[in-house]
């Protein structure tokens, strides 16, 4: 059954419950009405028969022909009156007798005061009347006829207006369940088309601000950032394909160049030292990308533990120092520490020292002295390490694009890189609940900062 039935029945069904519960409340309290009336009636006609026989000494043959004309056209009363001893005083039509009143009856009308019940249909009252301080028995009976016409009338028409505001209710629910509906049937086919080649689709937006259109947007934005991370993903691999190429073109080229006859024993060995260094280009690129994907994980599967962060850093140092003999890097407290605690932070020793090697490098492989300065200071909210060369520094406009991934600035002719470490650099700090910024004038350097947050100050 499909969602727009299920509402259309249920609404139809709820609202049909109450109407039928508005109506028998209506026709029970018709009928009890009708009841009450009828005896009320019924004690009227039995009261003024009484006083037509006591005391207007109308004579019973008069009230009895008045009854039997009456009878012709309506239903009228029949009334018997007794004495208290079941003598029978008065009849309006002894040949029918409708009510067969017994002596047990009488009595109990005597001590009762009133009976009321019903006999094949007909409404009997049986009073008690006090004429001249004697107890006397009347008992008045009729069939309502017009009572219970009106009654059946009633019920018709009731089931006939309940029956047709079903049906109404049915219709209006199924057309408006359609109105609501519809852009749902809309978004779901557009949906079933939207698929990785087809990115750029988007579900339709009314621009009513309804719920509705409010999940269009949700899943329209939802589909941007999936598009875009498509886009990145495809960008990031030609990027790949592209660092991996242009070593590998030249490992072959030398190759095959050395493998021509009539070569030199110096021409061999250029070969070699030259495929030789290509070789550890794609071997850094391949480190690099290895890092990049570790840095990209979910933070819950990195194991995090507290780590010193001046050990860090002076094992970024060495390692640094130990590719390149040239690089000279300078490493300060700002402040004095007392606790371990004050320069610590949960944090991954790896992809942290992966972090500061990058920054260590950039600062000495763009300046011309390769020198580097790193400073850290603390307190009790953060950690906070500054990167700061005297190199060429960046131009303005590469500074919003260098944390992207392969992205070289202007200035990348000034020595050979990937334009992964930054971003890789970024990726890790924001991994640690860090942030990273850049300062940097043209000619005369860079500073990078990097603070790490304590989420619970220690001191
Ligand atoms: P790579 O160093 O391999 O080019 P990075 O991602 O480490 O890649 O850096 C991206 C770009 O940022 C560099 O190409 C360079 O233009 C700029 N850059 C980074 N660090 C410095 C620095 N200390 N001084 C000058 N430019 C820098």
């Amino acid at each position: 059954m499909t969602a727009r039935t299920r509402i259309t029945l249920l609404f139809t069904g709820i609202t049909a419950a109450i109407l039928l519960l508005f109506s028998a409340v209506i026709y029970f309290s018709a009928k009890e009405n009708r009841e009450q009336e009828f005896y009320s009636l019924l004690n009227k006609e039995a009261i003024t028969k009484a006083n037509l026989f006591f005391n207007a000494h109308v004579d019973k043959k008069t009230l009895q022909d008045i009854y039997h004309n009456n009878r012709q056209i309506l239903n009228e009363v029949e009334v018997a009156i007794y004495d208290s001893s079941f003598n029978l005083l008065y009849h309006d039509a002894v040949d029918i007798d409708f009510v067969k009143e017994t002596k047990t009856m009488i009595e109990q009308i005597n001590q009762e005061g009133e009976i009321r019940f019903y006999q094949e249909g007909w409404q009997v009252l049986g009073i008690k009347h006090v004429f001249e301080g004697k107890p006397y028995i009347i008992v008045a009976a009729a069939y309502d006829e017009y009572g219970y016409k009106k009654l059946t009338n009633l019920l018709n028409d009731s089931l006939l207006i309940l029956f047709l505001s079903i049906a109404f209710l049915f219709f209006t629910g199924r057309f408006f369940s359609k109105k609501v509906f519809d852009p749902l049937k809309k978004m779901s086919v557009q949906a079933k088309q939207i698929s990785a080649n087809k990115l750029n689709l988007r579900l339709p937006t009314s621009g009513s601000k309804d719920e509705l259109d409010e999940l269009s947007s949700t899943f329209n934005a939802m589909l941007n950032r999936l598009e875009n991370s498509f886009d990145a993903q495809k960008h990031f691999v030609s990027n790949i394909a592209h660092e991996l190429r242009t070593p590998l073109a030249a490992i072959i080229a030398e190759l095959e160049l050395a493998e021509q006859p009539g070569k030199t024993n110096a021409e061999y060995q250029k070969a070699i030292s030259d495929a030789l260094a290509d070789a550890r280009k794609l071997a850094r690129l391949s480190n690099s990308l290895l890092d990049l994907a570790k840095a990209s994980y979910d933070p819950s599967e990195i194991t995090f533990k507290s780590v010193r962060l001046d050990e860090v850093l002076l094992d970024a140092i060495g390692l640094v120092q130990r590719v390149d003999r040239d690089y000279r890097v300078e490493f300060h407290f700002e402040q004095e520490f007392e606790d371990d605690q004050e320069i610590s932070i949960q944090g991954n020793e790896y992809l942290l020292k992966v972090a500061f090697v990058n920054l260590i490098e950039n600062a000495c492989k763009f300046s011309a002295d390769h020198k580097a300065t790193v400073g850290l200071q603390f307190d009790s909210e953060k950690i906070s390490l500054v990167f700061t060369d005297s190199g060429i520094g960046i131009q303005d406009a590469d500074l919003p694009h260098i944390f992207s991934p392969f992205y070289r600035g202007a200035n990348d002719r000034f020595t050979p890189g990937h334009g992964i470490g930054l971003s890789l650099t970024q990726k890790i700090v924001h991994l640690h609940s860090g942030d990273i910024s850049v300062t940097s004038r043209q000619g005369k350097g860079s500073s990078f900062s990097i603070r790490f947050f304590r989420s619970i100050p220690s001191f």
